[in-house]
């Protein structure tokens, strides 16, 4: 049996006729940017999360630095974040102009929120969490952190659709939550897309604005701004897929907990810690393994795909050259974690199959072999 990492054509497959019909409507309405699709999917995912404001934009990496750019950070700034995320979280810093100052992260693979106050200076203007694998962060505790710092709070929520904390979803308690549509999220578009979250109507203003080559209209150009928008084609795509959201994220927690039953009783596997108050929405389904890179090739000569994310903490890539700082834990975390194939349409079997082949792969570790 071949068990794909990731598959989307069964996604599409399932829904294709309603895909068809949105794709058909919007080539037949002639309007391809900042239309009618548009605008009902920034109203629907502002309902969605309960946060007053959503900005379509071209990609959950212009959300970041699209957001930083709004609230007026960049040069001689620093930015907190975590030593483990996807490269964007950082270089969207960089590219506005701001410092990265990585912290390292807990047992959960997010960041050591207890770790922030040893970092700030008096050039931290922000701290951006992520809210990484699904899971996320205790905002709260950040929300509570900055506040006493007197430093913005971002979520770079990219991982998250439709994950909350203590019933909190991103965007609710912070500046800004920014999110990516990249096809493998949870929720994904048909190539590009992103939008920022905010409560604060001004701010989603300038966001729109710098998204925009600096203005809401051609007449009115206040400020230098970049290209960045979410078209009428995704943003329709995403506006027939956001209904499924829901079951689409029950049955990633539903095969994460099969996940779970199974392979809690095999010795070898260990996990990431979960946070009890995280409703965790499974964009990666991670376990840990002492052993990666012989777990990996087994695991692919038995037809089961996988993935790493990531292979190394942020502060150890040579554009963000961080010296004197250790990250033990993401040090270890990123020599061990190990991605299973986590998407709603995985089958019963595949589970099966793949947590199969783990056993097999464990056993053989185990039991040394005798000329
Ligand atoms: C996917 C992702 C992004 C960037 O999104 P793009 O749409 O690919 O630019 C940023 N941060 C995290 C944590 C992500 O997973």
């Amino acid at each position: 049996m071949e068990v794909p990492f990731f598959d989307l054509t069964r996604q599409h497959a399932a829904i294709e006729n309603e895909l068809f019909s949105v794709m058909e409507a919007v080539m037949n309405s002639g309007q391809f940017l900042n239309g009618t699709y548009l605008s009902q999917f920034e109203d629907s995912w502002s309902q969605y999360l309960g946060v007053e404001h959503t900005v379509g934009v071209a990609n959950g990496t212009d959300a970041i630095y699209l957001t930083l750019k709004a609230l007026g950070i960049g040069s001689g700034d620093e930015v907190i974040t975590t030593a483990v995320s996807w490269v964007s979280t950082a270089s969207a810093i960089v590219n506005a102009g701001a410092k990265p100052v990585f912290v390292d992260v807990d047992e959960s693979g997010l960041m050591n929120l207890d770790l922030i106050e040893h970092m700030v200076s008096s050039k931290t203007k922000a701290l951006l969490v992520v809210h990484l694998y699904g899971q996320m962060v205790n905002v709260v505790k950040a929300k509570a952190i900055c506040d006493r710092l007197g430093i913005m709070l971002i979520e770079d929520a990219a991982q998250a659709h439709g994950a909350s904390f203590d019933g909190v979803s991103p965007g609710q308690l912070s500046s800004a939550a920014t999110y990516s549509f990249y096809p493998t999220k949870n929720l994904g578009a048909i190539g590009d897309a992103g939008a920022v979250v905010s409560r604060d109507r001004e701010l989603a203003t300038e966001i729109r604005k710098l998204a925009n080559q600096g203005g809401v209209s051609k007449k009115n150009i206040e400020r230098i701004g970049i290209t960045s928008r979410l078209d009428e084609l995704q943003a329709a795509i995403l506006c027939a897929k956001l209904k499924y959201l829901f079951r689409w994220n029950e049955r990633r927690v539903e095969i994460a907990r099969s996940y779970n039953d199974i392979l809690k009783q095999c010795a070898g596997i260990s996990f990431l810690k979960n946070y009890s108050a995280s409703h965790h929405v499974y964009h990666q389904y991670v376990i840990l393994s002492s052993n990666r890179d012989e777990f990996i090739s087994y695991l692919s000569e038995n037809g089961v795909g996988v993935d790493v994310h990531y292979s190394q903490p942020l502060p150890e890539l040579p554009m963000f050259h961080v010296e004197g700082n250790s990250f033990p834990v993401a040090k270890k975390i990123t020599q061990e974690v190990v991605s299973l194939p986590i998407f709603p349409e995985l089958r019963k079997v595949e589970i099966e199959h793949i947590c199969r082949v783990i056993g097999h792969f464990l056993d053989k570790t185990r039991s040394p072999t005798v000329d």
